[in-house]
């Protein structure tokens, strides 16, 4: 298994059955559940298939569902502008009218000023606005074309004055409590508040739900190091931020997100336009297959595929692509920021000492028994060079929310109260299961009830004769 974990996003290419498990076997490890489109009947199905496909698995597959967040669109009417002219943009309370681009956001007028620009359907069309007054905005055309209905509008640069959650993410995230999702990404973060929110919105009964913030724009970016902190991890949604910011800032802001995460020991994902090519193409661009590595060198958690997955004529074999390329740049130790890492927490710094003993004696594999998962994020976060870590926990929730965790191999196992007899037993599992040779060495970090409340012990241990 790889150490880098694969998230695809499930659209019409890819949410039978069949392909799901075809998926999985091919290395998915994360579905994404794109509450932008599709209804809540829709996404239900793919979970319930999900949970079929994992009642046969050792690692399951996680469900990340990924709001809708705030967004801007264009009017319900499709509307050609050509490239220099100009052409009225009107907005609420202003009502949509023939021959004028229609924008739902009600502060257009208010928040745009002459030079700013809108962007319309990923970046596809661009006007420029000359000139307001009261009835709207005058813009000049500068990538024209057919603008077909609802699409997706950007304003760069600006912070807009929509709410961190509207009504209908509350809905979407109530049904993917109901439905125990393991992973919550959340669009178009600008602050930390938002993610507070959210946490409110999921209570107690939701604490293991993972929230990931995407970064989508410059008022995200601006407030980055307190969304991380308040954050389990970021995604970098390269595909708005792209078009919110200069797009020659993208790099810089990637390799920003990345440094912080690993500081604050959080998920780092890494999203969109990986193999954009293959939605079209049996074989990716040299310019993706080096982005992807890059990706895997900067030591993601995740890589996620979009279209490529979910409307793509190539799932199965974007899914292998991207396999072999991170299988490939996992044989170098790429760019390490974990001594950058702040540890305030004794597991951490046995974590860390546990690495620093596999690492000195040479031992491959580090065991960990973990109740909450947070012995086995500990040493995911210190991102061990070719060190597998192997993660027993009693949780299904915790099980599968390790599935997002950069070189971990998750395992679900009875706990005895007799902690040697489980760190037995998980020795037991991997002579069995994972083909370990009797004799070998790990080092084994275990979280154990003992008279004093939990506490983690360290041994060197060896695979038991089976
Ligand atoms: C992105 O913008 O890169 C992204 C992942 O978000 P979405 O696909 O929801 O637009």
């Amino acid at each position: 298994m790889l150490s880098t974990k694969i998230i695809c996003t499930i659209g019409p290419a890819s949410n039978t059955s069949k392909m799901l498990s075809e998926l999985a076997l091919m290395g998915m490890n994360v579905v994404r559940l794109n509450f932008s489109h599709g209804d809540h009947s829709t996404h239900y199905k793919i979970i319930e298939k999900i949970r079929k496909i994992n009642e046969k698995r050792s690692f399951p597959i996680a469900i990340l569902l990924d709001t809708k967040g705030p967004e801007i669109r264009t009017g319900k009417q499709e509307i050609k502008i050509n490239k220099g002219k100009i052409i009225f943009v009107v907005s609420p309370p202003n009502k949509e009218k023939n021959g004028s681009l229609y924008v739902n956001y009600r502060y257009l007028q208010e928040d745009l000023e002459v030079g700013d620009t809108i962007s319309i359907d990923g970046g596809l069309f661009c006007l420029e606005v000359k000139d307001k007054n009261k009835n709207g905005l005058r813009c000049k055309v500068i990538h024209g074309g057919i603008i077909k209905a609802r699409r997706h509008v950007n304003l760069p640069g600006k912070n807009i004055k929509l709410p961190g959650i509207t009504d209908v993410d509350k809905k979407d995230i109530l049904f993917g409590l109901k439905n125990n999702v393991n992973i919550i990404a959340l669009s178009f973060v600008r602050n930390a508040e938002t993610i507070r929110q959210v946490r409110a919105i999921l209570g107690n009964s939701g604490d293991h739900i993972k929230l990931i913030a995407k970064i989508e724009n410059q008022e995200g970016v601006n407030h980055l190091e307190e969304i991380v902190k308040e954050s389990d991890g970021i995604m970098v949604a390269r595909g708005d931020l792209g078009i919110e910011v200069e797009m020659e800032e993208l790099p810089q802001i990637q390799r920003r997100i990345a440094y912080l995460c690993a500081k604050y020991g959080k998920r780092l994902i890494v999203a969109t336009q990986m193999l954009e090519s293959m939605i079209e193409h049996p074989v990716p661009t040299r310019a993706e297959v080096t982005d992807v590595a890059n990706a895997v060198f900067e030591q993601s958690d995740a890589i996620m595929l979009s279209g490529e997955t979910s409307i793509g004529k190539y799932p199965l074999s974007c899914v292998e692509t991207i396999s072999k390329i991170v299988r490939r740049t996992e044989e170098s130790p790429g760019v390490n920021f974990s001594d950058k890492i702040v540890k305030v927490k004794n597991g951490e710094y046995l974590a860390e000492s546990a690495i620093q003993i596999a690492t000195n004696l040479k031992i491959k594999s580090i065991v960990v028994i973990t109740r909450n998962g947070r012995g086995a994020r500990y040493l995911s976060n210190l991102r061990p060079f070719k060190i597998g870590i192997y993660s027993f926990t009693n949780s299904t929730n915790v099980l599968t929310s390790m599935a997002l965790y950069r070189g971990v191999f998750p395992f679900l196992m009875k706990f005895h109260v007799n902690p040697e007899e489980t760190i037995q037993d998980a020795l037991k599992i991997l002579s069995a299961k994972e083909g370990f040779d009797a004799k070998e060495k790990v080092v084994v970090l275990a979280n154990i009830l003992t008279g004093e409340g939990y506490s983690t012990s360290l041994q060197i241990r060896t695979i038991p004769s089976s």
